[in-house]
C-alpha cells in the first residue's frame, strides 16, 4: 500500500526503524475527501476509497489527544494514533516550485539499489 501523496515514498510494505508510519484512509465527509484528494496534488483520477495518506502529512496538532497517555506523562504510541475529524494534510506535500529528486525517477531507482545493497 502507498501514500497517494505526489511525492511521498512512504510504503506500507517498506519498514522504517526510525519511524511509525500510519495509514490514514480518506474521510467520508465530501468535503473534506475533495481537499485531501487536491492536497495529492495527483493529475490522475483515483478512487479514494482505496487509496491511503501516511501519517508523515500530519502534524502532532491534527491527532485526537489522548488523555490516558497524557495523564501519565507516557508518549502516546504513534501507531494508536488517530486524526481528529477536521484534520487536513499539510505536511510533506508536494511543491511544484521546488522540483526535488521526486521528480527524477532514475535517481530514486537509483536510491532503492542503494538500500538493497546496504548490510542490516
Ligand atoms: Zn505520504
Amino acid at each position: 500500500m502507498r501514500c497517494a501523496v505526489i511525492g511521498c515514498k512512504s510504503d506500507s510494505r517498506v519498514k522504517c526503524a526510525s519511524e511509525v508510519i500510519k495509514f490514514f484512509r480518506f474521510p467520508k465527509d465530501k468535503t473534506l475527501n475533495k481537499v485531501y484528494k487536491k492536497k495529492c496534488q495527483r493529475s490522475d483520477t483515483f478512487e479514494t476509497k482505496d487509496a491511503r495518506i501516511c501519517s508523515k502529512h500530519f502534524t502532532d496538532e491534527d491527532y485526537v489527544r489522548q488523555m490516558k497517555y497524557e495523564l501519565l506523562q507516557l508518549p502516546c504510541p504513534k501507531n494508536t494514533r488517530k486524526l481528529k475529524a477536521d484534520a487536513v494534510p499539510s505536511l510533506n506535500l508536494f511543491k511544484p516550485s521546488s522540483c526535488l529528486s521526486t521528480c527524477n525517477n532514475s535517481d530514486a531507482r537509483t536510491r532503492r539499489q542503494q538500500k538493497e545493497n546496504t548490510p542490516k
